[in-house]
């Protein structure tokens, strides 16, 4: 029977690292904040920004939602980022996506300062990802490997499969787990037969979106299955993994919910403390 990848427990003991740390910026007078930009009324994105409003005041770190909206041009949109980007007060600045139809996206994160950029969707950010320089990097893959590293799992050396090139997650996971040296496949909607690549890997991240795609057959005994996928189904959320039947032939497994989800909130906070420093405050 695998070892759980606990998320809950990792996440407590980041969340402590976290407040020690917004304590120390208070004690030279920075006061770390978040400001987070919601438009239109999207059910999800209103659970989702209320989410992070709680996760940060528990955490000390000051937090605006600014609310705007469906119909909002984008040019006023454009106005709130460059006026946040200028605030010296504000240290993190998130757009809650989706957004609506006449509002470009990429337009809207090109907009945002990348050293203010906590969810690690600047281009800058993204080129950082792959040259190996500091940035500011999305929180689900960290989560990915943090959630590994804090559980005690060698990353070095291994072959860590990847299901899934998404954006959000599987692209930039290749990028992160390549500098912790492990050796990488990515596999995707396109790949023949997807069990004979996650067979032959030490480490399975699952990033599709598929509720249950991984199977039994398609681990090798004793591996790490990290499972970030989040889907919602009859039976509530479940996973990419099929988490009752992979478990019983993995080494160690994530559980959805209670794994790689559970960090991604107070990584984001994280973020908010690493832009501070990009920002050179308190220099
Ligand atoms: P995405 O952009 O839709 O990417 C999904 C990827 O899965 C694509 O690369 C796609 O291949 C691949 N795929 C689809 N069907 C496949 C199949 N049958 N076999 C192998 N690969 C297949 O998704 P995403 O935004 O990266 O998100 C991935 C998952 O992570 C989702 O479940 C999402 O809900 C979850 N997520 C979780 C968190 C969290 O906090 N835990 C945060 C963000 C996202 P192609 O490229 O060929 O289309």
């Amino acid at each position: 029977m695998a070892q759980l990848l606990d998320g809950k427990a990792v996440s407590k003991v980041l969340k402590e690292e976290i407040q020690q740390e917004v304590a120390q910026w208070k004690e030279k007078g920075v006061n770390p904040k978040l400001a987070v930009i919601l438009v239109g009324d999207d059910p999800a994105s209103v659970v989702y920004a209320k989410s992070k409003q709680k996760v940060s005041e528990n955490l000390g770190i000051a937090f605006e939602l600014f609310t705007m909206p469906g119909d909002t041009p984008e040019a006023e949109v454009l106005g709130l980022i460059e006026r946040l980007n200028q605030d010296k007060n504000v240290h993190g600045i998130m757009i809650e996506l989706p957004l609506p139809k006449h509002i470009s996206k990429e337009t809207v994160m090109k907009a945002v300062l990348p050293e203010k950029d906590v969810d690690g969707v600047h281009p800058i950010n993204r080129g950082y990802i792959l040259s190996g320089e500091e940035g500011l990097f999305p929180a689900t893959p960290q989560s990915c490997i943090e959630l590994m590293l804090r559980s005690g799992v060698e990353i070095s050396g291994k072959h860590v499969v990847i299901v899934g090139r998404g954006e959000t997650v599987g692209k930039p996971l290749v990028f992160l787990i390549l500098k912790h040296n492990a050796t990488v496949t990515i596999c995707h909607s396109r790949t023949p037969d997807l069990g004979a690549f996650t067979r032959q890997a030490d480490i399975v991240v699952a990033a599709v979106g598929k509720a249950k795609l991984v199977k039994k057959d398609m681990i090798k005994p004793g591996a790490i299955v990290v499972d970030a996928g989040i889907n919602e189904t009859e039976d509530g959320i479940c996973g990419d993994v099929d988490f009752e039947a992979v478990k019983e032939v993995a080494g160690m497994i994530s559980p959805v919910p209670g794994g790689v989800g559970s960090l991604t909130t107070a990584l984001i906070m994280k973020n908010v403390l690493k832009g501070i420093k990009l920002q050179g405050v308190g220099k």
